[in-house]
């Protein structure tokens, strides 16, 4: 099989035999396409057979010239284009220069070196880092990326800095966050009211003896704090939980080495290049069977991944060589506010959390999270966007006027571009407490301010009562507002860099439809800057609203009712004066919104199995209900569903499946058998979409597509029968790609295409 990849290299490979390097590797291994250095960075497009492919991306990293060093390395599959040779294209050095900021990049192996040398003079700072490595996103205050313009600049260079730092041959040349133990920044030890009880490394020393203790420190971090505990100790992750206000959700692991991590999870090879990579997010993946775990029942009960990282930093590398322990390193935050970058913020607000404070010197410019992803069909895939990735853009051609786009509701991120170059904005969260609100104000403005860009076109929601909308609104000026599963395919087709026809599949809890309801379950066909609604999920009540994302056993009802009527009460255990008062809601549509949402219907299926009737945190229902799948790897059996036409619209009439999902369950068929038929049977849903509309290629997007299981069969099921498919790889499937998706949006809508015959913008 041939496969095509476009690369964008970041980092020190101009000026140094880059391209010649490039050149003879791809006439090496026979591979075509072509190189360009620009400003922006090193662009190759290349193609060849898979394995050749393959070998290429890695000797690219692997064989690189001595002098040369990569920052980052971004790489997505594209349709093959037929290239006959390889060529060297002329560089690209007319027009503006775009000063790329480069995101945090993990600690590179020369530096970790150094750390653990007694000898050397960098022996055990937490600092040390250099021009392939350290922190960049979360320190610049202002572009060029230079030492003054970052929080760096309060500490003044030792002269042993300063000769490395001006020293072409040596690996710290205009390092700009530079520093060492006589000049740099240093760590202290505080307790909860801010008193300082020791520093530099005797406070990381006592600092891993009080974790050892069960106590909780918050560590202030790269991009923010983390809250770190013992993850052996049960009393220790308990009372985190506790005082965190974080009743089931997953917490995310801090391994000290990947030998570590894989006494604990099964590991593909793609899985331990992602863990290990400059990136450094937290990967999520499979516990090991059959082992006994070190690890407490606590940091994710019922739940067969884990969210693992690396130590990323030097202070992470030294901590976790004293501990040699797996730890908790989640969030710096009170339940799902951001997190905390500073002292005097994380005192307040963590005080009652944190039992110490492992706090340093350096200013951190502006929060960025751990980034999460995991892998899907071979290829990573990036469910939480932030260190490491952010801001690295994606290019949108046809953007001639810079935008800016204000995502939507869950997830949030906001994007801006200038010219081709899309910035898409660091996980900022849930807009719904006031402390996200504000950092979702304070990252526009910042990002208006560090690119310095002024928008002429805002773009955002259809959702009238978003606070993303309602912000733009009140800004006024030029305005567009995009339908939620549109923007998702939209984001999907700019990271992929496609056009035009092609089925957009969009699955996701919630977003607001041009008709006023709420949509999820969207079969949407793009017509230039339009879409048609091709086909939905037949639409069913959420009784309640807003409490029906919370207690979903609501919506186990709604469904059942809608087939069963007054037989449904026998297929629920609830008591039956409740199910009474949620007859006469359903029957008057009072408070009970309809919905075509997939996620909605996930819920209420995973409560027709009982396999969860309340939730705790978004998606709970539907990722127990994976899980249950996953169980069955060889189940290939599905429900029947019925295709009904609504005019020009298809309706997918679940009914079917739901009658038959009780049959099974009467007759003892066990929950992981039906759950893994019922994913089987979105897939088949699918494909008989494709068939029906007589497409070649589709897109899955949305945060559904977040479940393994469901993706992973879909897209081997589409493949299987000759379609080509489309899924996300480095900016969300779930609402933190949204942005992207209104950014694309613009450029469609203020460039006339060919495929756009000059329609209007949707729904304004
Ligand atoms: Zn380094
Ligand atoms: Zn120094
Ligand atoms: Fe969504």
């Amino acid at each position: 099989m041939m496969s095509r990849v476009k690369i964008i290299i970041h980092g020190a490979v101009q000026g140094v035999g880059f391209r010649p390097f490039v050149y003879r590797l791809a006439g090496e291994l026979g591979i075509k396409g072509w190189i360009i250095n620009s400003s922006q960075g090193v662009f190759i497009d290349a193609e060849g057979n898979n394995k050749t492919v393959n070998d290429f991306l890695t000797r690219l990293k692997t064989d690189k010239p001595k002098n040369s060093f990569i920052q980052s390395f971004e790489y997505s599959y594209l349709d093959p284009a037929g290239f006959e040779k390889f060529e060297i294209k002329e560089s690209k050095e007319s027009g503006a220069k775009t000063a790329l900021v480069l995101p945090d990049i993990s600690t590179c192996d020369d530096c970790i070196k150094e750390i653990f040398d007694p000898n050397d003079r960098r022996y055990l700072y937490p600092f040390t880092n250099c021009t392939n490595c350290g922190p960049r996103f979360s320190i610049i205050k202002s572009l060029p990326y230079d030492r003054a313009n970052t929080t760096m600049s309060e500490f003044e260079m030792c002269p042993e800095c300063n000769a490395e730092y001006t020293d072409p041959m040596n690996r710290r040349f205009h390092a700009e966050p530079i520093a060492c133990p006589k000049c740099g920044p240093q760590v202290e030890l505080w307790n909860r009211k801010g008193e300082i009880l020791t520093s530099k490394n005797e406070a990381i020393s006592i600092a891993a003896e009080l974790l050892l203790k069960g106590m909780v420190i918050a560590l202030k971090g790269i991009g923010g704090y983390q809250l770190i505990a013992d993850a052996r100790n049960s009393d220790a992750v308990k009372m985190l939980r506790t005082r965190k206000r974080r009743n089931e959700k997953p917490f995310a692991l801090m391994f000290p080495n990947l030998d570590a991590v894989k006494q604990e999870c099964e590991l593909s090879e793609a899985e331990e290049k992602l863990l290990t990579s400059v990136e450094s997010p937290i990967v999520l993946v499979k516990k090991k069977k059959g082992v006994t775990s070190i690890l407490s029942i606590e940091c994710a009960t019922g739940n067969p991944y884990l969210g693992v990282m690396l130590p990323y930093s030097p202070l992470h590398h030294i901590l976790m060589r004293k501990l040699n322990i797996p730890v908790i390193a989640t969030s710096g935050n009170i339940s799902e506010e951001p997190i905390c970058i500073d002292e005097t913020s994380s005192l307040e607000k963590l005080g009652c959390i944190a039992d110490y404070f492992l706090v340093n010197n350096r200013k951190i410019m502006r929060h960025v999270d751990d980034s999460i992803a995991r892998i899907i069909s071979g290829r990573e895939m990036i469910i939480r966007r932030a260190r490491g990735y952010a801001p690295l853009p994606v290019q949108i051609e046809g953007l001639s006027k810079p935008v800016m786009a204000a995502g939507a509701h869950l997830k949030n991120t906001v994007a801006l571009n200038k010219d081709s170059n899309v910035f898409i904005s660091q996980h900022i969260g849930d807009l719904e407490n006031v402390e996200s609100i504000s950092a979702f104000k304070n990252v526009i403005n910042d990002f208006e301010k560090f690119y310095e860009i002024t928008p002429v076109l805002n773009v955002c929601d259809l959702h009238p009562d978003y606070i993303s909308t309602k912000y733009i609104k009140e800004l006024g000026g030029n305005t567009l507002q995009v339908q939620h599963h549109w923007a998702h395919i939209l984001s999907c087709m700019a990271e992929n860099n496609i056009e035009g026809k092609v089925l957009g599949v969009s699955w996701d809890g919630t977003g607001y439809g041009t008709d006023g309801t709420i949509w999820g379950g969207e079969f949407l066909v793009p017509n230039g800057n339009n879409f048609k609604r091709a086909a939905h999920l037949k639409t069913f009540r959420l009784p309640g609203g807003e409490k029906a994302i919370h207690e979903i056993w609501r919506i186990g009802y709604a469904l059942l009712y809608d087939v069963f009527r007054i037989e449904a009460a026998k297929y629920i255990n609830h008591d039956k004066k409740e199910l009474v008062i949620i007859d006469q809601m359903l029957n008057k549509g009072i408070n009970s919104p309809v919905t075509s949402s997939m996620g909605r219907l996930f819920d209420g299926v995973a409560s027709i199995l009982n396999i969860r009737q309340k939730v705790n945190f978004e998606a709970q229902g539907a990722m127990e209900l994976e899980f249950a799948a996953e169980l069955t790897e060889s189940e290939m059996s599905t429900y029947n569903f019925e295709i009904e036409y609504n005019s020009e619209i298809m309706i997918i009439n679940w009914h079917l499946i739901l009658q038959e999902i009780v049959t099974d369950l009467n007759i003892g068929i066990s929950k992981n058998i039906i759950s893994a038929k019922f994913h089987n049977t979105l897939t088949e849903i699918i494909l008989s979409i494709a068939k029906k509309l007589k497409f070649e290629r589709v897109i899955l997007t949305g945060g559904c597509f977040q479940n393994k299981f469901l993706i992973e069969k879909s897209i081997s099921k589409l493949q299987k029968n000759g379609y080509k498919v489309y899924w996300h790889q480095r900016v969300p499937t779930n609402d933190g790609g949204i942005s992207l998706g209104q950014i694309k949006y613009a450029s469609l809508s203020s460039n006339p295409s060919p495929h756009r015959e000059g329609k209007k913008a949707i729904s304004l």
